[in-house]
Parts: C-alpha cells; sequence; structure tokens
C-alpha cells in the first residue's frame, strides 16, 4: 500500500553521512527539514547537493525544505555553562549584560524583553521547563522570581504565557537567509514565530526578490497567531503546527484541540500542514517509539495531516532511520483506519472559479465514489494535484510532470506520488496513452484497472487542465 501522510526529517549531525541520508531515504522521508539556526550558507549548499545526490542514488524524489531561525529569544551563556535554579530564588534577566551568566542574572540576545514585560508576566524558558514571574522591571533588568526551578543552561530560549513578545518575525539574518534558501533552490521555506498574515506577505516578497519560488510555510507557534489562523493560512502555502513553542505559549492543554482546527482550516482552504515536535521524542535514544507516541502519529494522520516532523530524532538522535521505519509503518496503518472516504466535502456548497480547479474537484468526485484504482494528473504547476489531494478519495494520485520543481514541490502533498513524465506528443489522447505505459511500466497498474485521468489539450502549459477522462487500463489495446 503507497503510505498517503508524507514524512519530514531535520537533518543535523546524526544524519550528515551520505550512506544515513540514503538509508533514511530508502526507508521513507520524502521532505528533508534544513534547520538554518544552524551552519552557514556554504554548509547550506553543500547538504542540499548532498540531499539530491542521495535521492538520486536511491531513486527517489526528496524535497527541501528550509526552516528560518527567526527572532531569538533566549539567554546568552554562563560562565559555567549552566545554573541550577529552585523554587523562590530571585533571578535577573539582564539586557546590558554583556559577561558571562552566574547565579545572579544573565546576558539576553533579545534586547527588547524589558519593554515587552511588566509586573506579574510570567516567562517560560527552556521550552517550559523553568517557570518565572516577573516581579520588577528596572531599567534594562527583568528582575524574577522562581517559580518552577531547574537547570538553567546556555542560550535557552524564552516565552512569555499568552504571548506578546514584539519581536519581528524576519530577523536581519532571517533576510540574508532568504536569498540563500532561493539560491538553493529549496521547495519550501519556513517562516519562524509569524505574528500575522503581514509577516508572510514580507517573506514572499523577499523570496520573490531574490528570485527564489518556495512555497511558504507559516510555523504557528505564537499566541498571536491563533486569533488571525486564517489571514496567516491565506498569506501561506502551508502551516507548521509547531507544537514546541506553541505549547509554551498557549498552554499545552490547547495543543490538541488547536492542531485539530489549524489542520481542518488549512485543507478548507486548500493549503497543506505539517504536525509537528516530540513525535517520537523517545527514539532519539531508543529504538522503539512510545505506545504514546504511536498513538500521536497516527492521530495526527486521521486528523488529515499532509506531513508529520522528526525533528531531533533524526537531527541528533541513535536511530534516525528505525524512526523512519517506524514513523512510515504507524502512518500506513493509521490510514486504514481512515473513516469512509467518499466526501461530500465542499462539493455542496463551493464555487469554483477556474476550469483547472473544476476538473481537478470533478476527478476527486468522480474517484470518491466510483470504484477506481488511481487519479491520474497530468500536471505543470502540481495545482490540480493540490486540489485533488485537499480530500482523501482513498486512492493514490499520480502527479506525473517533466518539471522538476513541481515534482520535488508534490512532495508534500497527501496522497501525491510524483512521477516523471514528459510526454513525446502535443495530442492529448496520444499524451494519456502514453502516461497509462508509463503507470503500467512502473507497475502501478495493470490491464483492468480504473483510472481518472486529467489533462490540458494544451500540452505543457501551465493552468490549462481542462479534460477528464476515466480509462480501463490496456482497454486501447482491444
Ligand atoms: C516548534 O516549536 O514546535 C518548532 C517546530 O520549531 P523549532 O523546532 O524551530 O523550534
Amino acid at each position: 500500500m503507497l503510505r498517503r501522510t508524507k514524512i519530514v526529517a531535520t537533518l543535523g549531525p546524526a544524519s550528515s553521512d551520505a550512506k544515513v541520508l540514503e538509508q533514511m531515504i530508502s526507508a521513507g522521508v520524502d521532505v528533508v527539514r534544513m534547520n538554518f539556526s544552524h551552519g552557514s550558507p556554504q554548509d547550506h549548499m553543500a547538504r542540499a547537493d548532498k540531499v539530491r545526490a542521495a535521492a538520486i542514488a536511491v531513486g527517489r524524489t526528496v524535497g527541501i525544505l528550509a526552516d528560518l531561525q527567526g527572532p531569538k529569544i533566549r539567554v546568552r551563556k554562563f560562565k559555567n555553562d549552566k545554573i541550577i535554579l529552585n523554587k523562590g530564588d530571585m533571578f535577573i534577566l539582564d539586557a546590558a549584560w554583556d559577561g558571562l551568566g552566574n547565579q545572579e542574572r544573565v546576558g539576553l540576545d533579545y534586547k527588547e524583553l524589558p519593554n515587552d514585560v511588566s509586573k506579574g508576566s510570567v516567562l517560560l524558558l527552556n521550552d517550559g521547563m523553568l517557570e518565572f514571574d516577573v516581579a520588577e522591571v528596572r531599567g534594562t533588568e527583568v528582575h524574577c522570581r522562581v517559580v518552577r526551578g531547574g537547570v538553567l543552561s546556555n542560550n535557552k530560549g524564552i516565552n512569555r504565557k499568552g504571548g506578546g513578545l514584539t519581536a519581528p518575525a524576519l530577523t536581519d539574518k532571517d533576510k540574508e537567509d532568504i536569498k540563500t534558501a532561493a539560491l538553493i533552490k529549496a521547495d519550501f521555506l519556513a517562516v519562524s514565530f509569524p505574528r500575522s498574515a503581514d509577516d508572510m506577505h514580507l517573506a514572499r516578497e523577499l523570496m520573490h526578490e531574490a528570485g527564489g519560488k518556495s512555497l511558504l510555510v507559516a510555523k504557528i507557534e505564537r499566541a498571536e497567531a491563533i486569533p488571525v489562523l486564517g489571514e496567516i493560512i491565506d498569506a501561506s502555502d502551508a502551516i507548521m503546527v509547531a507544537r514546541g513553542d506553541l505549547s509554551v505559549e498557549v498552554g499545552d492543554a490547547a495543543v490538541p484541540g488547536l492542531q485539530k482546527r489549524m489542520i481542518k482550516m488549512a485543507r478548507a482552504r486548500n493549503k497543506l500542514v505539517i504536525t509537528a515536535t516530540q513525535m517520537m521524542e523517545s527514539m532519539i535514544s531508543n529504538p522503539i517509539p512510545t505506545r504514546a507516541e504511536v498513538s500521536d502519529v497516527a492521530n495526527a494522520v486521521l486528523d488529515g495531516t499532509d506531513a508529520v516532523m522528526l525533528s531531533a530524532e533524526t537531527a541528533v538522535g541513535d536511530y534516525p532511520v528505525e524512526t523512519i521505519q517506524a514513523m512510515a509503518r504507524i502512518c500506513v496503518q493509521a490510514e486504514k483506519e481512515k473513516e469512509d472516504s467518499s466526501t461530500d466535502h465542499r462539493l455542496s456548497h463551493s464555487k469554483f472559479n477556474r476550469v483547472d480547479q473544476s476538473i481537478a474537484m470533478s476527478a476527486l468526485y468522480a474517484a470518491s465514489h466510483f470504484k477506481v484504482k488511481a487519479i491520474v494528473a497530468l500536471t505543470q504547476s502540481g495545482s490540480t494535484a493540490l486540489w485533488m489531494s485537499r480530500v482523501n478519495a482513498g486512492v493514490p494520485i499520480f502527479a506525473l510532470t517533466p518539471v522538476e520543481a513541481t515534482l520535488t514541490k508534490v512532495t508534500l502533498f497527501s496522497g501525491v506520488h510524483p512521477i516523471v513524465f514528459k510526454s513525446s506528443s502535443k495530442d492529448p489522447s496520444a499524451t494519456l496513452l502514453e502516461a497509462e505505459e508509463k503507470l503500467v511500466q512502473s507497475g502501478l497498474v495493470e490491464d483492468g484497472d480504473l483510472m481518472v485521468m486529467t489533462v490540458g489539450e494544451a500540452i505543457g502549459k501551465s493552468g490549462h487542465t481542462n479534460t477528464l477522462k476515466i480509462v480501463r487500463v490496456g482497454d486501447h489495446k482491444k
């Protein structure tokens, strides 16, 4: 059974070796995530080359997601790398402190913190492990009372409960990194900590100025993003349910519900969605996942996510390949449990403005209600495949295209499988026959199977899909 849900794997020291990378891709990685918080532009270029070489070596198509660092809302370094704070201790976060931190105070990367908080604000450090109550702000010093203590070490992140930190989403470093993402032809660009649709519009403008065509992913990880979710989704091509920071800002218990809401909203708007963070966390150091992790991945699949993401598990974990194998296995099993795939989703009350979208949705409708083996979209830009993938018709969608950038882009679309295909003819009927032949040769369909196929009469032109044909494989030979 072909897996519908896509796997995004973060690269790092554990996945730098070419052989490990090949094994990970063979095991099912669809998109690699390059974390731009680490490494130089040269490192990113070398890494992208390595990924593409590994994908060719194992004969799979892999997309590249460049993830911008975003604002660094962090403490600076300590003299002894870390301190231990106990409940009731007083501690100062000091924006003007240039020295190394000690038991009394530490410097800040984020200089605006004293302006963004006041007495009574709650600060969460190190992914919420530590909790501080702001007792007083004195100039550049934020005086805090420790509510939940623990180890505070170098460069740990700071969140404000409920949001409200004013740091802009795109830093000067991010603006430079967008140029690198364009240069390496990243398929996806993730913007960290967007607060509004405007942050996404700015990222798109900068990406276009840099000559890039990456699809934009809004990482939903700030409390402020929730009330304007619809606008942010509309301004993006995809969202990431970034459960790490989001959980700290809105409280962990709110996140599962938000995950479901975000996935629903993204799909209804024809946008993509990635569910991220701690999905297989225990596999950083264990060869098998916990029962809870298995359920978490399966539930994200049942929620309808396009992709599930791995972070430290594949970046620094001991079992990167085993983690991908386990995740793939869980996704396939969960997909079998998916409720009735035939649907009336939007079809009863939506209006389509485009011919190609109407054809895509008609194909989906036919496939949902008529037992076919596959949907086949002959596509230039991938748009028809995207529309088809917004509803699970219960059959694979094969996106056949000669365009390299489209092949790597559809790697994130749930249920869509990229296939290189260049027609030797300008005639739509001959092109459909060639496509059928290609699928038979690839072992994806066989004589007697029914397929819903879509194509544009103007072969090779983007946005011109205007034809739907239901074909029984092999019938043309009779
Ligand atoms: C998250 O916070 O869940 C997330 C994906 O962001 P990052 O890993 O970049 O902190």
